[in-house]
């Protein structure tokens, strides 16, 4: 299933996407005693799945159309910060190995910032690169993770009954502001640095996560063309890992790292610029796409 957040009457509530139509299913008239508010939906666990189940081969008179529809990210302000894994493709360690400490070599183990929730914006909503003041801008598109049943300890074997789903997210970034503070927060967490959605797919329409491809174009031209089977650290070892000595809540996000083809890596830089358009598809979770303002 695919899940979203959209605004109605000033209110934020659940829906259910169809990708064929692009209609919503308004979770809050067909089935109103599930929670409208995505974290607490995921909190509901596979109960609240199968009740939205219902609800939506049951109804047909709760369903908005595509263009009535105003979607917002999935989680559209995270309880927490979002986690990030960094350096966490081969190839993209490659293309940075000049602007970065460690060169090319590959991290022992999983180097783990944050975005603030205040990052987030949804699909379709402009990039305010106009906050960045050095002009260095740079997309990241990656699969993202959505915890479902929280914990600490989570070992390898047991982690992929934590994912409830998957999402696509842009980790927009400051470049020259990542560099000169050198820890990445700064750089990372300007306001709307963090487009994602349009959905969340659930684990269960994902049989092998692995072979999921993450494609980035800037203005229709392909940037980066990445498969999830070759990160380095995988996502079993990524909840492990966060999991030691976090408590991981529904709803947390982790960002799972992004392939090469970033904006620093072609020699000059291609930044982005006001007016690209920022294109990150995974299928079959869904095609983000955000104005550059
Ligand atoms: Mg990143």
């Amino acid at each position: 299933m695919l899940l979203v957040t959209f605004e109605k009457d000033q209110d934020h509530r659940v829906g259910l996407l169809d990708r064929n139509t692009g209609w919503v299913l308004d979770l809050s008239q067909a089935a109103p005693d599930l929670p409208r508010n995505m974290t607490d939906f995921i909190a509901a666990g596979s109960e609240a799945l199968v009740a939205a189940r219902r609800a939506m081969e049951a109804n047909d008179s709760a369903r908005i159309a595509p263009d009535e529809v105003c979607l917002l990210a999935p989680i559209p302000r995270p309880r927490r910060n979002i986690f990030c894994i960094g350096k966490n493709y081969r190839d993209h360690l490659n293309e940075i190995k000049s602007l970065s400490a460690g060169g090319s070599a590959e991290p022992e183990y999983p180097i783990v910032f944050t975005k603030a929730p205040s990052t987030v914006i949804g699909q379709g909503q402009a990039i305010p690169s106009f906050l960045d003041p050095t002009g260095t801008t740079d997309y990241e598109g990656e699969l993202a993770v959505v915890i479902g049943k929280g914990g600490r300890g989570i070992s390898r074997t047991e982690a992929m009954d934590h994912v409830y789903g998957y999402t696509v997210l842009n980790d927009v970034t400051s470049r020259s502001l990542q560099q000169r503070h050198a820890q990445w927060f700064l750089g990372k967490s300007l306001d709307g640095f963090c487009p994602m959605g349009p959905a969340i797919l659930t684990a269960d329409a994902v049989p092998d996560v692995a072979r999921l491809r993450v494609q980035t174009w800037v203005n229709g031209e392909l940037r980066q063309d990445g498969c999830v089977g070759d990160l380095i650290f995988d996502i079993p070892s990524l909840i492990e890992t966060l999991s030691a000595g976090i408590t991981l809540e529904p709803g947390d996000i982790i960002a799972t790292g992004t392939p090469a083809g970033v904006g620093a890596g072609f020699s000059p830089p291609k930044f982005l610029k006001p007016g690209d358009i920022v294109t990150t598809c995974i299928e079959p979770i869904g095609r983000l796409e955000n104005p550059v303002g």
